[in-house]
């Protein structure tokens, strides 16, 4: 049986409410990064998420590559969204039940971060400087003792608190120029999943771990969230709770 976790990036889009209510459907938890250019216009849709029992997670205020940025507006980006988050919670009545950030574009995290690939001293610093910048502020990763790919593994021996995922559900690849992977439609969405190739990010058949899956709420494939998130489901998969990491 293959356990898997949900996040869901970028958002809130105007299908929020319904992708909430999919995932209620079948009785799936998420952690939904938000950014706060749209939780300033959505906020009701974030405080609906989070009574529905999910969890936002911070991605940034306006979802900047970070490695164009200031350290400073690194550090600006990730605390008012941190703010808006906490303002939401408090609005919601609810206890914000941990802190979790994830990079826009999973840079810092995932392109070089954490193979160390030519990294400039100054580079390093800076990265590190807004990895000790999240941390003072609470951020945290669960261990997530259960996924076993070895970069994975190297990800969280490196200290990072950042989310990274092990599957990315690609839907997003629908509606660029030129689609990544050669992802052009929900079928060819669906065929991904079918392979089985752990060391590429793509283990959703391999049951020697489990994954943190993303998939996005993005308003240009809304239509595609409910058959992806059931065909997880038909392949087997079972979505664990993050309350059992964060107890
Ligand atoms: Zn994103």
């Amino acid at each position: 049986m293959k356990k898997a976790y949900l996040t869901v990036d970028d958002g809130p889009s105007v299908a929020r409410r319904e992708k909430v209510d999919i995932l209620n459907q079948y009785g799936i938890q998420a952690v939904w990064f938000c950014e706060k250019r749209f939780m300033d216009i959505r906020k009701d849709d974030v405080l609906y998420t989070i009574q529905s029992g999910h969890i936002i997670g911070n991605h940034a205020c306006s979802h900047p590559n970070f490695s164009e940025l200031t350290l400073e507006q690194a550090k600006e980006e990730i605390l008012l969204n941190d703010q808006m988050i906490e303002r939401i919670y408090e609005e919601a009545g609810v206890k914000r039940p941990a802190k979790f950030f994830r990079f826009p574009y999973g840079n810092e995290g995932v392109t070089r971060g954490f193979y160390d690939l030519d990294y400039s001293q100054e580079e390093k610093e800076r990265v590190e400087s807004i990895q000790s910048f999240l941390k003072e502020n609470g951020y945290v990763l669960p261990s997530f003792q259960e996924i076993t790919y070895p970069y994975f593994d190297a990800f969280r021996k490196s200290g990072r608190v950042d989310w990274l995922w092990t599957y990315d559900a690609m839907e997003w690849c629908v509606y660029q120029e030129n689609p990544p992977y050669g992802v052009r439609t929900l079928d060819d969405v669906l065929e991904m999943m079918e392979l089985d190739l752990p060391d590429r990010w793509m283990g959703l058949n391999y049951p020697g771990s489990a994954d943190l899956i993303v998939i996005h709420d993005h308003p240009q494939t809304n239509e595609m969230f409910g058959p992806i998130i059931k065909a997880f489901v038909d392949m087997g998969i079972k979505f664990a709770r993050f309350d059992d990491l964060i107890k």
